[in-house]
């Protein structure tokens, strides 16, 4: 089972890359869990035609009783899809549920149920505090790919996010597996980012393009790779599936 979070700054293209990267690995027959780790909940809508469903956090809360079925929803292709969502804004730590979700659906057997070949964790990266920086250590993901823009903030999230995977990495967690270039279209991005990935001894895996086809998707609550497989762009998140087992088989 591969273990892969895609960290970046909130609104900088997390979880249209997952997203689309999971439908790209789902379409070479691997069966993907996407967990989303946004206190935002909204990082697999696109799979499962714009629905947004409870989050681990939300069922609990409920205080219902529920099944695995409840928090894992199957979307586009099988792709399975998990929100571990987060508290009521101004109360509580964010990052909580993150932790919460995952106790949960180990607690629940969802590895053993479905047993995933690709675990995605889609993680909000602005604070690596507490929950967010979960996925990097306890052993949940093994490489994180961070996404960015070549604008500054963008560059100075993934900046802290590579610094807390070094501070975790002395005792054996995650690595630091590359940078998703998702284009703002500013000036010299390209020249920027690759010297901001030197700076953190890292490499730019993937140049995502801007690409209307994705606002068009997504207004329908789809992946371009469900609506548009034949499309460049589509060809990109493929490529990108692709170097992704690359790098973290290699
Ligand atoms: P995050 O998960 O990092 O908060 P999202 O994936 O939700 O960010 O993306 C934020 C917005 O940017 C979405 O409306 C999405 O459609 C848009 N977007 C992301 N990547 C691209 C791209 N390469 N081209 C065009 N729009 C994009
Ligand atoms: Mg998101």
């Amino acid at each position: 089972m591969l273990k892969i979070a895609i960290y970046g700054k909130g609104g900088i293209g997390k979880s249209t890359t997952a997203s689309n990267l999971a439908a790209a690995f789902s379409k070479t027959g691997l069966t993907v869990l996407q967990i989303g780790c946004d206190p935002k909940a909204d990082s697999t809508k696109n799979l499962l035609s714009g629905k947004k469903i409870d989050s681990v956090l939300d069922v609990i809360k409920s205080g219902k009783n529920y099944s695995i079925e409840d928090l894992v929803h199957i979307g586009y292709n099988g792709v399975l899809c998990v929100e571990a969502g987060g508290p009521t804004p101004g109360q509580g730590c964010a990052g909580r549920g993150i932790i919460t979700a995952f106790d949960k659906l180990e607690e629940l057997g969802v590895y053993e149920k479905y047993k995933p070949d690709i675990v995605l964790y889609d993680v909000l990266g602005d604070v690596v505090c507490g929950g967010f920086a979960m996925p990097i250590r306890g052993g949940y993901a093994d490489n994180v790919f961070i996404v960015t823009s070549g604008e500054m903030m963008s560059l100075y999230a993934a900046t802290n996010i590579v610094t807390a995977i070094e501070n975790f990495a002395k005792r054996g967690y995650a690595k630091f597996s590359g940078l998703i270039l998702n284009k703002r279209n500013i000036e010299n991005e390209l020249e920027v980012a690759q010297k901001a990935a030197k700076e953190m001894n890292g490499e730019i895996i993937c140049v995502i393009e801007r690409d209307n086809l994705i606002q068009v998707s997504e207004n329908q609550g789809k992946t371009v790779v469900e609506l548009f497989p034949e499309s460049n762009i589509s060809k990109v998140y493929e490529n990108l599936a692709r170097k992704v087992l690359e790098v973290c088989n290699g």
